[in-house]
């Protein structure tokens, strides 16, 4: 384990993590898991998964350590003792998550859930090292009985797998999701998985195909390369064909394959490549490189047209953005000799999330909190607060005219202005998260030909778009 730490740390002195692991290791030495292994198993596995996410030393110490002060008799004075201050905490934030059990029918638990998740987010190590401990309790999950494996399987769907996709963290996301879906729905689980693999099988072959041109002629080129196939999720197709009430076979997506490489300027040349050897669909390339997503995503997407005439979505990242976008968070969070990264992009992220933490403290109940953590999975949204203290969520970019279309269709119609935390703004202001915003209005006032212009919601587009219509001012 100090081997593997030292792999990506190789300038520390790790053996506060030898430590660590004879501490845990004899303190759980009485303890068996439900599966009847050694209790000390599943903290070795949270730890390996930190050190997966190459997560610093304290963090790695505290996932071998996470269940010392709940489960055996040692005391947090002792911890701190042995192992200082900063270690300490981490356990303890971790301890007082694990005493909250959440269910959905229990509001005055999902009130204390909240409080908790608030009062330890302010290190969001925690909440990494908690994620971590999720899946592995979910990967052993079919040790337990039947009620509190169907618990802790949907605590999982609403809380942690949300929460993971905030931080960016995908590939736990997914590994949650699809573990909490087997427990929650075996037999539909067990029968996607038949089909997505008998369909796989097909479409397999059309993609390997299309990888081999492709592998060829990136070849030539002599840009260095890897080629992943890209899959998606068991829970990800399901939810999908819920949402769109279809059966699996029309819920297909276009074929993808992932490339990554090693700079961002053959990440365009790659692209530029591409495009000269395959036709690209029209509209469909976006460039989350020069403009990352707020979880700190990265990547070039394009979709073209193999040499059989399927669509195939192409994704071109670097390596390093491949790891952004499999660990998120976690993967910014590394010592770099001795010291935390200076990551101007995860400060803002981390701004950004607390401040997110700090809005969901001011919903009334535990309902909008639970609420909003499950509509706010949509990226690329602000919250915006009504005097009165209601929340809503609109596309980043918004003006405050969107904001007055989604309050009420009246009060856009009659806006004359409007004020954003006590302040008059002009219609082109752009809201953001946490603002709280003032629709100003006057009886008779109507909709402006230029607002149009100024709008980003459908919304509000289409409201004002039929009165200017029927008062014959735009066709
Ligand atoms: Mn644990």
């Amino acid at each position: 384990m100090k081997a593997r730490f030292l792999e990506y740390s190789p300038h520390l002195d790790a053996s506060i993590l030898e430590k660590a692991f004879e501490f845990s290791e004899s303190a759980h030495a009485s303890q068996a898991r439900a599966s009847g292994e050694d209790y000390f198993v599943h903290c070795e596995a949270v730890a390996r998964t930190l050190l997966e996410f190459k997560l610093d030393l304290p963090t790695v110490c505290a996932g071998l350590l996470h269940d010392v002060i709940e489960d055996t008799p040692v005391t947090a004075a002792q911890m701190k003792k042995e192992f200082g201050v900063e270690i300490t905490q981490l356990v303890e934030g971790v301890t007082k998550l694990d005493t909250l059990k959440f269910t959905s029918r229990d509001e005055a638990q999902a009130a204390n859930w909240r409080r908790m998740l608030l009062a330890t987010a302010q290190d969001i190590r925690v909440i990494i090292i908690k994620l971590a401990d999720r899946l592995n309790n979910m990967r052993t999950l079919n040790f337990l009985e039947e009620v509190r494996r169907q618990r802790i399987a949907h605590e999982t769907l609403t809380l942690y797998a949300p929460l993971a996709q905030r931080l960016g963290m995908f590939q736990l996301k997914s590994e949650l999701e699809d573990l909490a879906f087997k427990h929650l729905h075996p037999q539909e689980h067990a029968e996607l998985e038949r089909e997505v693999h008998a369909l796989t099988s097909s479409r397999e072959k059309t993609l390997s195909n299309f990888k081999a041109v492709l592998g060829r002629k990136i070849e030539a080129s002599g840009l260095p390369h890897r080629i992943l196939a890209r899959s998606k999720s068991l829970y990800s197709i399901y939810s999908k064909m819920q949402r769109q009430k279809k059966p699996y076979p029309e819920i297909q997506d276009s074929l993808g394959v992932r490339i990554l490489t090693d700079t961002v300027a053959n990440c365009y040349a790659l692209l530029g490549l591409i495009h000269s050897e395959f036709k690209p669909v029209a509209g469909s390339f976006t460039d989350y490189i020069s403009i990352p997503k707020i979880n700190l995503y990265q990547s070039l997407h394009t979709t073209v047209v193999g040499p059989g005439g399927e669509l195939v979505e192409v994704q071109l990242r670097t390596e390093e953005m491949h790891r952004t976008a499999e660990y998120g968070i976690a993967a910014h969070w590394r010592y770099k000799s001795g010291e935390h990264a200076t990551d101007a992009h995860l400060e803002e992220k981390l701004n950004w999330l607390r401040q997110w933490l700090e809005w969901l403290q001011d919903l009334k109940s535990p309902r909008e909190f639970l609420e909003s953590l499950k509509t706010d999975l949509e990226l690329h949204q602000v919250f915006i607060f009504t005097p009165m203290g209601e929340v809503k969520a609109l596309p980043a970019g918004s003006m405050p005219l969107d904001f007055a279309f989604a309050v009420h269709t009246d009060i856009g119609m009659a806006c004359v202005g409007a004020k954003v935390n006590n302040k008059m703004v002009s219609l082109d202001y752009e809201l953001k998260s946490g603002d709280i915003c003032e629709i100003l209005t006057r009886k008779g006032s109507v909709p402006k030909r230029d607002w149009l212009r100024l709008v980003k919601t459908a919304r509000a587009r289409s409201k004002i778009r039929s009165y200017l219509r029927e008062k014959g001012i735009v066709a």
